[in-house]
C-alpha cells in the first residue's frame, strides 16, 4: 500500500515569529522544521503500510528556499522519498493555490491513501486537505482520530464534539488526522544517517505544468488587508465568598452558555 503524506515545513514555533510589513505575511527565511501536527500523518502512514506488509511512504511539501530539514525529519521516522516543490513564484500563495500545487504533485504519484494533519500549526486554516481532495477527485475523511485499512477502503473513526463516528471510504481518498491519531517516534541514530541519503525529488511549479500566474501573489484569492495585536488578555474576575459565591459562579457559567 502505498501512503502519500502532506507534510508542512514552518518556522520554529520556539523561535518568535516576525512578520513582514510589506507582504503581511509570515517571515519563512529561517531554518524550517516539520509542522508538529504533521508528525502524527507520518506515523500513522508508517504503521499502515507496516501492517499492510507492502508499500512505502512517499512526502509531498511545498516550501521557499528548497528547505528541506523538516522533510528530513520525516524521512529518518521511515518515510522512503519525497517531493519538495519550491520556486519563487510561489512566493504569497494562499491556501487554494498551496492546494493546487499540492494535488499537481501528488497526482504524479498514484497512491492508495493521502494522509494531511487537520490544520497547520501555523497556518491553521484547515482547508487545505479538503481542497486537495476536491482538484484530485478523491473522497476525503476529516477530523481523523483512528484508521484501519481493510480490503479496498479505510475504516475511521471520525471525531466529533460530543464522540466519534464510524466511517467508512473507499481507496484510493485523502484522510485528514487529528493530533493524538498516534504517538509520532522519534527518530532513530540510524534513521537520521539513512535519511541523509533518501531521495527528494525538488520540482517547480513548470514541472508540475501549473501556471505561474495561478499561484503566487498573482493568483491569489485571499488578501491580507491588515495586521494588528492580539489583544492582551483581561484580567479575570476575582470573586470573594460573601456567602453567595456559589450563586454567583452559577450566574456567571449560566451567562458563558456552558450549564
Ligand atoms: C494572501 C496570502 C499570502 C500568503 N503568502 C505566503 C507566503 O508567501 N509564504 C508562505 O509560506 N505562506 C503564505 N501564505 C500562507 C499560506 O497560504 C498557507 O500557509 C498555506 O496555504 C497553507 O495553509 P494552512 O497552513 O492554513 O493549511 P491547513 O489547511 O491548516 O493545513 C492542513 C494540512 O495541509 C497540509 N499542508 C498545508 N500546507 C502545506 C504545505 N505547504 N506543504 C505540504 N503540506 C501542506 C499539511 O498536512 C497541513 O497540516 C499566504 C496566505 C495568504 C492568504
Amino acid at each position: 500500500m502505498n501512503v502519500v503524506v502532506c507534510v508542512k515545513q514552518i518556522p520554529d514555533p520556539a523561535d518568535p515569529g516576525e512578520l513582514d510589513p510589506e507582504t503581511k505575511t509570515l517571515k519563512r527565511d529561517s531554518k524550517l522544521i516539520l509542522d508538529e501536527s504533521d508528525s502524527y500523518g507520518v506515523e500513522m502512514a508508517l504503521q499502515l503500510v507496516d501492517a499492510a506488509g507492502e508499500g512505502e511512504v512517499t512526502l509531498v511539501s511545498m516550501a521557499p528556499n528548497n528547505e528541506v530539514g523538516g522533510l528530513r525529519t520525516a524521512l529518518a521516522m521511515g518515510a522512503a522519498s519525497a517531493v519538495l516543490v519550491s520556486d519563487e513564484a510561489l512566493a504569497g500563495t494562499d491556501a487554494l493555490g498551496t492546494a493546487k500545487v499540492l494535488a499537481a504533485a501528488i497526482g504524479r504519484t498514484s497512491p492508495d491513501l493521502v494522509l494531511a494533519a487537520t490544520e497547520s500549526s501555523d497556518g491553521y486554516t484547515g482547508t487545505v486537505p479538503a481542497q486537495v481532495a476536491e482538484l484530485l477527485g478523491l473522497p476525503s475523511v476529516t477530523f481523523a482520530k483512528e484508521i484501519a485499512v481493510d480490503g479496498g477502503g479505510v475504516h475511521v473513526k471520525r471525531q466529533t464534539e460530543d464522540g466519534y463516528d464510524s466511517v467508512e471510504c473507499p481507496m484510493p481518498c485523502l484522510v485528514s488526522v487529528t493530533a493524538g491519531v498516534v504517538e509520532p517516534r522519534y527518530p532513530s541514530f540510524k534513521g537520521i544517517m539513512a535519511a541523509k541519503s533518501k531521495p527528494v525529488d525538488e520540482v517547480t511549479v513548470a514541472d508540475l505544468g501549473i501556471d505561474a500566474g495561478s499561484v503566487g501573489w498573482a493568483g491569489g484569492g485571499q488578501e491580507i488587508v491588515g495586521i494588528e495585536p492580539a489583544p492582551a488578555r483581561e484580567s479575570g474576575e476575582v470573586i470573594e465568598d460573601e456567602g453567595d459565591a456559589h450563586e454567583r459562579i452559577v450566574a456567571f457559567l449560566d451567562e458563558l452558555k456552558v450549564l
